[in-house]
Formats: structure tokens, sequence, C-alpha cells
């Protein structure tokens, strides 16, 4: 038995058109899910499923905003409408951006946190709907950061919904495993993606972090697929309530 195959195993995997989701995708499509892409950008989510068939996987396009919840439950229909069920959840859409606390407007505060936070409710509480209506165990994985410890002072939402997220994970994980569903946060160091660009272009913040970082480099989105196999698959079955640390050993540090 291999413990990390995931033939007739379906993913959703929520921003999974560029960066680490889109890392995540091809880990699991290679492992034999049928991946669904959910993120807005109708050209980039095409775009996404092109290269995942491309390699031999199976993927589906969904445009979908996770702070909505009509668009969620739209969502789940497509996907269960083409591949008949799910289950494992990525939720991993996000945004970020900073701002010099107390010179803060609540619509910078509201445009981070009902992505990183609500949408994270929003997808797992209806991949939860789905999975308990079929009686069928699941796992849900979240995406957090090490900023939920190392704080961003530059990005006080950012940090903060990301901590949130930590927590929210526990509680679900507590919540849900009687049913067999697992719930677990992945959290990421420095990734080299469209969200960092800022800081891994500065040599500035490069010089500061790299030296910070025992491995001595970014992560790459591809350091996320094999994380994401482990968490979907029954290779972390006994797995719930976990903080999985990919961050090339910072925090460590
Ligand atoms: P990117 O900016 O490269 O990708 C973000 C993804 O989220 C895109 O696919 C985007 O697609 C999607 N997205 C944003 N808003 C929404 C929304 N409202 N609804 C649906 N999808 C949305 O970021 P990363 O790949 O770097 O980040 C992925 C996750 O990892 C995030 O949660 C981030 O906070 C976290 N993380 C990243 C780290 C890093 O160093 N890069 C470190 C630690 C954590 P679209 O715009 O088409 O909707």
């Amino acid at each position: 038995m291999d413990l990390f195959d995931l033939s007739g195993h379906v993913s959703i995997v929520t921003g999974g058109n560029r960066g680490i989701g889109l890392g995540m995708a091809h880990g699991l499509a290679e492992a034999g899910a049928d991946v669904a892409i959910w993120s807005r950008n109708v050209e980039r989510n095409e775009a996404a499923v092109a290269e995942i068939e491309a390699g031999g996987g199976s993927a589906l396009a969904v445009a979908c905003d996770v702070a909505d919840e009509a668009s969620i439950a739209a969502a789940m229909d497509t996907t269960i409408g083409r591949f008949g069920q799910v289950d494992s959840v990525f939720a991993n859409a996000g945004a970020s951006g900073i701002g010099k606390f107390p010179d803060f407007a609540l619509d910078e505060w509201h445009r981070v946190v009902d992505v990183n936070l609500t949408g994270v409710f929003l997808t797992t509480r209806a991949v939860t709907d789905h999975l308990l209506e079929r009686g069928a165990p699941g796992s849900i994985v979240l995406t957090g950061s090490v900023v939920a410890r190392m704080a961003l002072p530059l990005a006080p939402h950012y940090t903060a919904s990301k901590g949130a997220v930590l927590s929210y994970g526990r509680a679900l994980a507590n919540r849900l495993g009687r049913h067999g569903i697992r719930v677990n946060v992945l959290s990421p160091g420095w990734v080299e993606t469209e969200m960092t660009e800022g800081v891994t272009d500065d040599e500035r913040s490069a010089a500061f972090f790299l030296a910070r970082t025992p491995l001595r480099r970014w992560g790459a989105a591809g350091d996320f697929a094999g994380p994401a196999v482990f968490l979907a698959s029954d290779a972390s079955r006994f797995m719930t309530g976990a903080e999985l640390v990919v961050d090339g050993g910072i925090t460590s540090a």
C-alpha cells in the first residue's frame, strides 16, 4: 500500500492558480488526486489547469472569491458536479499588505482579514458540511504563516489573521476529529511568490532574512508539493490539530 497515493481523491486548493497553492496543486495531482483550483482570476485558473493537465494530472478551474459566501456555494456545486465529491481542502488563498499602525484604515484591515480569516471560515464550513453529509473522513489544511509567531510590525492585520488561522485550525480539529475529519495548519516561511516580491527583490531584506534561514534560500512554490500530499493522504492519518512548519528553518534560528 502506498500511503501517499491519492488516486480517487478529490482536493480543492483555494488560491491555487499561482504561488504556494499552485505548488501544492501540482503535488496533489502528481499523487493522483483530481484538483479543483479555486481563485478569482479566470485566465490564471485556466493556465494553472493547463499546466497540471500537461503533466498528466486532472484539474478543474473554478472562479471563486473565498470572501463571498455565494461564490463559495457556487464553487462547491461546480466542483461536486465535475468530480462527485471532495476529500480534502487546502484553504490557502491569501492577501497581504503593509501599513503603519495606528495610521491604518478599516478598509485595509478588512481587505486582508476578509480573505485570510473569513475566507478560511467560509471555505472550511462548506467542505465540512459536504463531508458530514457524506459521512466521509477528510483532511482540511489551512495555510498559516511563521509570522503568527514572529510578527510583522508593518502588517498587523496580516499577522493577526495568521495567528487566528492557527487557533481556528485547533478549534476545528477538536470539533471534527470524532467524524474522522483531520485539520492541520501548514505554515510557510519566506517563499518567493508574487506576494513577497517587495521583500525577495530587495537586497537588504534578502541579506537579513537569508542570513537567518539555515537552508540559506527562499522557499519555492514546489517546496509545498510534498507537504500537501503528506497532509491530504493516509501518510498523516493520525495527525490533527497540528502545525507543520515549512520554513527552511528560520523559526529555529
Ligand atoms: P500569491 O499572492 O502568489 O497567491 C495568492 C493566491 O490567492 C492567488 O492564487 C490569488 O488568486 C488567491 N486569492 C487572493 N485573494 C483571493 C480571494 N478573495 N478569493 C480567492 N482567491 C484569492 O501568494 P502566496 O502563494 O505567496 O501565498 C499563498 C498563501 O501562503 C497565503 O495564504 C499566504 O498568506 C501564505 N504565506 C505565504 C508566504 C510567502 O512567503 N509567500 C509565507 C507564509 C504564508 P486570484 O488573485 O486569482 O484570486
